[in-house]
C-alpha cells in the first residue's frame, strides 16, 4: 500500500521505540512494507474475527458461529492421502463442538489444556458429519486489548502473527497523541465522516460492527473522492490544451466505407462519428472504445486516421507487442489500398534490422512516414514525435498526463487520444474509473459470424479433446493449445508450453506440424512462428497467453485451453477470441487441472459469448478488482472503496467538485494532492 499520513510534524518516534518490537520483529515488518510508526498505523488488518456473538454450543446451528470454551486435543495425524488432520472439541458447559485443523500439525502443541479460547467458523457437513473446519482461535487471555471481541486479523509473517501486531499496534496508538486530518474540515463535516483518528484506532481495535463500519466507509469516500479529484483536475488540464482540428471530409470517408469489402455495423459507425466529430475541436480528444474481440475497432481506427493524415498530421498507432504491431501495420497497408495515404504506413519496432529502422526514420524525418505503427516504445523514440496529430492506443491502454506532456513539448500541440479495448467494462464502472475518457461502446459483432462452441471437459476425458482437435486438423484447420498459467516467472510459463509441446508432439498428436511460442522467446523467434502459422505451416500452435490479445488467424478455429481453472474470465474470454474469426465453426475447449472441477468461471464463460455479460458476472464473481486485476501494472489499488457502490462513487463526485469550487489548493493538501498524483500518473485502464 502506497498509503502515508501526513504526520510528520508529529514527530513520532521510531518503531523500535515500541514496546516489544526488536530487532527481529523490526525486520519482520519491514519485510510487510512497514518501517515507520505512521506505516503500522496505516497497515490495515485484512479481515476481522467477530467473537462478539457468543453462543452456546447446545444452541448452535450451520453457519458461521463464534462460541467460547476449553479445547481438547483428540489426535493428531496423516490421513491416507498425506494430509495432515488436527481434530479436537471444544467444550462450553453446555454442548461438544468438533473442530477440524489441515495441514496445522503445530496446533496440537499451541492449545492450552483448560484455557479458555474463543472459536470461530463455519459449522457445516464435512464427511456426513457436523464439525468446523480450520477455525479460528483466540485465548480468552489475549482479547483483553478489546473488549468487542472483534479481532483485527493481518497478513502475517512467520513469527509474526496478527495477535503479536495487535500488540505492537495498541502500544503504538498508546502512545499520546491526535493523528491529524487530511481531508478539509468542511468535508468531513459536511458527508458527517469520522475522523481520521477515529477511524484509524477503529479499523484496528474496532468497539463494534456499525462503528467498524463508518470508519470503512470514511477511507472509502477518501479512495474515490482522490479518484473523483484526478478525473477532475484531468479533464480540467486538458481542456486547457490546445489540439488540431482534423476537418471532416466526407468524400473521403464515403470513399473509404464505400472500398470495404462489408458494410460496418450501427456500432461501428456510430462510434466512428463520434471519433471525427471529436477530432475537428481544438480540445483534445481522450475516448476509449470498447468492444468485444472481433467487433471491428480497427477499421474505425482505421477511419480516424485518415482524416488524420488527410488534414497534415501523423497518426501515432501503439500495439501491446511486436507481433501486433505488425499485423495491425499490415491490416492497414490492406485498409489503405485504395487511398492515397498506403504509402504514408511504416513499422517502427526494435526487433526490425538496424539498417531498416534507419530507413524508416529518414522516412519519419522526411515526412514521408506519417502512419507510424509500432509498440509503446514509439513514445521514447526522439525521431518520432512530429506533428502528432492523434494517437490510437490498441489494448493497452497506458497513456498518462506525463506521456502526453511529453508528445505536446516536442509537437507543440496536444495530440487527440483513442484507446481501443476488448475487456468490456460495464459502463456505470467506466464512468467511475476512467471519468475523463469519453466512451463509445461497440456491442454489435458484424453479422454473419458463428458463435464459437464452448466446452469445459474434466481432466480425465482429456484426451478425448485431442481426438477431435485431430479431427479438426484433418479437416485443414488449425489449433491453439493454450498451456496451464503460470504466475511467478516468464521462465516457469515457457517451462510449462514447453511441457505442453513435448506431450503433444511425442505422443497425443505425434503425427501433426507442432511449434511453440512464448514469452521467453526472442521478438524475432516468436514473429517467424507466428507467421508461419498464419501461413498454414503448423497445424498446432502450443502457446502461453502470448496470443491472448490480438492475433489474427483466420484458419484457426480450435483452442485448447489446459490448467483452465487458473485463468480469469477476462482471459479466457480474451482466449477464446482468438479463434472463430473466419467463416468455420469455432471450437473452444476448456480443461481444468487434474483433480479440479468445474469452476464457476469456467460455467460463465461457457455460457455466453458475450463479453460484456461476461464482465458482469465477472463483477459478481470477484469484484470490481477483477477488471483492473492486479496481472498488469498501474492498478488503482483501492483498499476500502468498492466502484460498483453509486451513492459512494456520486457523493465523492459532488465532494471532489466542491473541493474545486471552492478553489481548495493541493498545496495544503499533501496527501490528497499525492493521491491525485498517483491517479493522474497511474494508467488510468490497464
Ligand atoms: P477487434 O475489434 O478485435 O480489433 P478487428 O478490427 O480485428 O476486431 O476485426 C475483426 C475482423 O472483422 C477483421 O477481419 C475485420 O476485417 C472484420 N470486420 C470488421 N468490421 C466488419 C464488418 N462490419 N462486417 C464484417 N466483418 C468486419
Ligand atoms: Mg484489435
Amino acid at each position: 500500500m502506497t498509503n502515508k499520513i501526513a504526520t510528520d510534524y508529529l514527530n513520532l518516534p521510531p518503531l523500535r521505540s515500541i514496546k516489544g518490537v526488536g530487532a527481529e520483529i523490526e525486520k519482520k515488518l519491514a519485510n510487510l512494507g512497514v518501517t515507520t510508526i505512521e506505516e503500522l498505523l496505516m497497515y490495515f488488518p485484512k479481515k476481522y474475527d467477530d467473537f462478539s456473538d457468543i453462543r452456546p454450543i447446545g444452541e448452535i446451528s450451520p453457519g458461521l458461529v463464534s462460541v467460547k470454551g476449553t479445547i481438547e486435543i483428540k489426535g493428531s495425524r496423516y490421513s491416507r492421502k498425506g494430509l495432515h488432520l488436527t481434530e479436537a472439541v471444544v467444550n462450553d458447559e453446555s454442548g461438544l463442538l468438533p473442530v477440524v485443523w489441515f495441514n496445522q500439525p503445530y496446533r496440537a502443541a499451541s492449545i492450552k489444556q483448560n484455557e479458555q479460547y474463543y472459536v470461530s467458523g463455519n459449522y457445516d457437513l464435512q464427511n456426513q458429519r457436523l464439525s468446523v473446519v480450520n477455525p479460528t482461535i483466540e485465548a480468552a487471555s489475549d482479547v483483553t486489548v478489546n473488549e468487542s471481541r472483534i479481532l483485527a486479523i493481518y497478513k502475517e509473517q512467520k513469527g509474526l502473527t496478527s495477535r503479536q501486531i495487535r500488540k505492537i499496534i495498541s502500544s503504538a496508538l498508546g502512545l499520546n497523541f491526535v493523528i491529524p486530518e487530511r481531508l478539509p474540515e468542511w468535508l468531513v463535516s459536511e458527508m458527517s465522516l469520522m475522523s481520521l483518528d477515529k477511524t484509524i484506532r477503529t479499523l484496528h481495535f474496532p468497539e463494534n460492527n456499525e462503528l467498524l463500519s463508518r470508519a470503512k466507509k470514511r477511507l472509502s469516500i477518501e479512495e474515490i473522492f482522490h479518484l473523483q479529484l484526478a478525473t477532475e483536475l484531468n479533464r480540467q488540464e486538458l481542456q486547457k490544451e490546445k489540439a488540431p482540428s482534423i476537418v471532416f471530409d466526407e468524400a473521403i470517408a464515403k470513399e473509404f466505407v464505400k472500398n470495404l469489402p462489408y458494410k460496418l455495423t450501427e456500432d461501428q459507425r456510430k462510434t466512428a462519428w463520434q471519433i471525427l466529430t471529436d477530432i475537428q475541436k481544438t480540445e483534445p480528444m481522450n475516448r476509449l472504445v470498447e468492444g468485444d474481440v472481433g467487433s471491428g475497432k480497427t477499421v474505425v481506427a482505421a477511419l480516424a486516421s485518415i482524416m488524420v493524415l488527410n488534414s497534415g498530421y501523423q497518426v501515432l498507432f501503439m500495439a501491446p507487442t511486436e507481433i501486433l504491431a505488425r499485423q495491425h501495420a499490415e491490416t492497414f497497408f490492406e485498409l489503405l489500398e485504395q487511398t492515397p495515404w498506403r504509402s504514408t504506413i511504416g513499422l517502427l519496432v526494435g526487433g526490425m534490422k538496424q539498417s531498416e529502422k534507419k530507413a524508416m526514420h529518414g522516412r519519419i524525418a522526411n515526412g514521408e512516414c506519417r502512419f507510424i505503427v509500432g509498440t509503446h516504445a514509439l513514445l521514447q523514440d526522439p525521431v518520432v514525435t512530429q506533428k502528432t496529430g492523434i494517437v490510437i492506443i490498441d489494448e493497452q491502454h497506458r497513456f498518462g498526463v506525463d506521456q502526453r506532456q511529453a508528445l505536446r513539448k516536442k509537437a507543440g500541440i496536444s495530440p487527440h487520444v483513442l484507446c481501443l479495448t476488448a475487456t468490456p467494462i460495464p459502463r456505470s464502472l467506466s464512468l467511475t474509473l476512467y471519468g475523463e475518457l469519453d466512451l463509445s461502446i461497440i456491442q454489435t459483432m458484424p453479422s454473419g459470424r458463428l458463435e464459437t462452441h464452448t466446452e469445459i471437459v474434466l481432466f480425465p476425458a482429456r484426451s478425448s479433446v485431442y481426438k477431435l482437435v485431430d479431427e479438426q486438423i484433418e479437416l485443414g484447420r488449425q489449433v491453439f493449445a493454450v498451456c496451464p498459467l503460470i504466475n511467478e516467472s516468464e521462465s516457469l510459463q515457457a517451462k510449462a508450453a514447453e511441457s505442453l509441446y513435448e506431450e503433444l508432439s511425442t505422443k497425443l498428436l505425434r503425427h501433426r506440424r507442432i511449434a511453440i511460442v512464448h514469452g521467453g522467446m526472442k521478438p524475432s523467434q516468436k514473429d517467424e512462428v507466428m507467421t508461419r502459422f498464419a501461413a498454414g505451416d503448423i497445424d498446432v500452435l502450443v502457446a502461453t497467453t502470448v496470443i491472448e490479445v490480438g492475433v489474427n488467424v483466420p484458419n484457426a478455429s480450435v483452442m485448447v485451453v489446459e490448467g483452465a481453472e487458473r485463468f480469469g474470465l477476462a482471459q479466457l474470454h480474451q482466449l477464446r477470441g482468438r479463434i472463430g474469426r473466419g467463416n468455420h465453426q469455432g471450437y473452444c475447449f476448456l480443461i481444468p487441472s487434474q483433480d479440479i472441477g468445474m469452476t464457476k468461471r469456467m460455467r460463465a464463460i461457457s455460457s455466453t459469448n458475450n463479453g460484456f455479460k461476461l464482465a458482469e458476472m465477472d463483477l459478481q464473481l470477484r469484484g470490481p478488482g477483477a477488471i483492473y486485476g492486479t496481472r498488469q501494472s498501474g492498478s488503482l489499488d483501492l483498499q476500502f472503496a468498492d466502484v460498483n457502490d453509486r451513492a459512494l462513487v456520486a457523493n465523492a463526485k459532488l465532494a471532489a467538485r466542491e473541493f474545486i469550487e471552492r478553489r481548495e489548493s493541493l498545496v495544503h493538501y499533501r496527501y490528497i494532492a499525492e493521491r491525485v498524483r498517483h491517479f493522474q500518473h497511474v494508467s488510468r485502464l490497464n
